[in-house]
């Protein structure tokens, strides 16, 4: 019998809900690349249902419980007292989501000695000290793919918010104002604009496809080149580094993991090569940007405005400094978790669950770290310090 730790984020403030928007979701056949979807045996929930939160369970408990094995769910993350540190000693897996993330940290690993899958539900696994993780020969896996299409649109939206300044344009109508002068002296057209990507994986891709009908130059820099075709179609000019690319954007979108190479990429040096009146958008992770260095920026007038859904650590304190700046469209961490997205990472976590009790390999592309070492989708995208 194996213990399940889970980390789920707490219930929505009127409790879960009775019934939801929509009836049902969009039936996909397969990933944008071709990957195909989380193939579970069975799964114990309603897609469109919310997976996400405590009492949503991710839908496992039906399927661990009936295999024997004991589920925890819990938000209680920080702190020593917390029921995630209280029953770390006893866990044999470990899950939990970017949104609410329980840093597994090199302490808490070492308070775990049972622990052998560190699983994310969802995608990007820098929660986990990963170099601690490869020490210690945890796999580390998360659903790559899940919600990479779900943070794109996110991120278009938050480009266009930004840009035609429609977060204060609201808050004006919703206050009963017509003010079309205070609306309109901060929102431009993004016809026409420079809009570029740091990193072009499944997300930044996806991003550079949806911002081409919108007739934009688009610009990215990666570790790896997209195929040529890729880059004709689109007509990308790619860039050796985010200091290459950065001071020829209006736009930019960061859409790397958190790893050594990315943490702090983006502080008052980097963002003084910006063009004056540049908007970024961060919806990959807090720490790849120095979070006073934007709020500088965006004070005088250097960035536009900053818009995204990461913050460090999450939740966020109240009084963090992001919430209140201006020209922020801020979120809380919900790119990633719509119901859509939920309803696949939850059948991938439900996936990788089941060939890891069955002693059966994990996809590949799932991988972060296996074997103690980086592997498959870890093993291209992130580097590790040792
Ligand atoms: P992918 O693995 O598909 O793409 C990541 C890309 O980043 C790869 O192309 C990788 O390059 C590139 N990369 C890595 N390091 C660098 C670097 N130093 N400079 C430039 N490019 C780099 O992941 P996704 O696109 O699906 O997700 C990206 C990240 O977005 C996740 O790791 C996560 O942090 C974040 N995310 C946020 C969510 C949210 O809810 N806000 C939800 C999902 C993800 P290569 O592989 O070519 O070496």
């Amino acid at each position: 019998m194996a213990t399940v730790l889970c980390v789920l984020y707490p219930d929505p403030v009127d409790g879960y809900p009775p019934a939801y928007a929509r009836d049902s979701l969009p039936t996909l056949n397969a990933y944008p690349d071709g990957q195909k979807l989380p193939t579970p045996e069975a799964i114990d929930f309603k897609p469109g249902e919310l997976l996400g939160s405590v009492s949503g369970e991710l839908g496992l408990r039906t399927f661990l419980e009936s295999q024997g094995h004991k589920l925890i769910v819990t938000s209680d993350k920080e702190g020593e007292n917390s029921e995630f540190d209280r029953y770390l000693p006893e866990a044999d897996v470990v899950i939990s989501q970017p949104f609410w993330p329980a840093y597994l940290t090199r302490e808490r690993i070492e308070k775990a000695p049972n622990l052998k899958l560190a699983l994310t539900a969802g995608i990007g696994s820098d929660h986990v000290d990963i170099d601690a993780a490869i020490e210690r020969g945890i796999t580390v896996a998360e659903e790559t793919f899940s919600n990479s299409v779900s943070v794109a649109e996110h991120v278009v939206m938050m480009i266009l918010s930004l840009v035609r300044n429609y977060l204060p344009s609201h808050d004006w109508a919703r206050e009963g104002g017509w003010n079309i002068a205070d609306c309109a002296a901060h929102s431009y057209d993004v016809e026409g604009m420079d809009v570029g990507t740091v990193a072009a994986g499944r997300i930044g891709l996806a991003v550079l496809r949806r911002m081409a009908p919108f007739d934009c130059r688009l610009h990215y820099t990666d570790r790896h080149r997209l195929p040529e075709e890729v880059e004709k179609e689109l007509n990308l000019t790619f860039h050796e580094s985010a200091q290459d690319m950065v001071p020829h954007c209006d736009i930019v979108t960061i859409n790397a993991p958190l790893h050594p190479e990315t943490r702090n990429l983006f502080d008052d040096e980097l963002l003084a090569t910006m063009r004056r009146g540049s908007y970024l958008i961060n919806t990959a992770r807090g720490l790849i940007v120095d979070r006073d260095a934007i709020v500088r920026a965006v004070e005088s007038g250097q960035l536009a405005g900053y818009a995204g859904d990461v913050w460090y650590p999450q939740p966020a304190p109240e009084d963090h400094p992001w919430r209140t700046m201006p020209h922020n469209g801020m979120t809380p961490h919900i790119s990633g978790t719509t119901l859509s997205a939920q309803s696949r990472y939850a059948a991938g976590t439900r996936e990788i669950l089941e060939d890891f009790f069955a002693g059966r390999p994990i996809r590949d592309e799932y991988l972060i770290v296996d074997g103690g070492k980086l592997a498959g989708t870890g093993a291209k995208s992130y580097s590790a310090k040792s």
